[in-house]
């Protein structure tokens, strides 16, 4: 586990207090694609029950259980947080990430919105 790690976790974890939600249209959507998206990784440790916790916190109800335990392997995000996140709140990639994302992730649904 690392500090950036911890970090990007409270980070989300304050943006998810506070923010609103898409709808379960759009958050089905987006599961949908992460599901079947190479770049899915699990998380253990630490890092993947805090994530559980903070998901639950945030009650959003719109990520599959089968992503709950997982985050992204371009940003690191956790995807329990991601999904559901509006635009306003969603991870901006570093011109790295975003050279990466539209390499191993042509699909993913965040290139079209950020
Ligand atoms: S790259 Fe996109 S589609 Fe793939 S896991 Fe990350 S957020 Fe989901």
């Amino acid at each position: 586990m690392r500090l950036a790690d911890i970090t990007q976790a409270l980070k989300a974890y304050s943006a998810a207090k506070n923010l609103d939600v898409v709808s379960d249209t759009e958050a089905a959507s987006r599961a949908r694609i992460c599901s079947k998206c190479p770049m899915k990784r699990k998380v253990g440790g630490f890092i993947g029950r805090a994530s559980q916790v903070l998901g639950a916190a945030s009650a959003t109800g719109q990520v599959p259980d089968e992503l709950a335990n997982r985050k992204c392997g371009v940003c690191g995000c956790s995807l329990l947080l991601l999904i559901p996140a509006v635009p306003a709140n969603l991870h901006k990639d570093s011109p790295k990430e975003a050279e990466i994302r539209a390499k191993e992730a042509p699909n993913c649904w965040l290139r079209k919105i950020s």
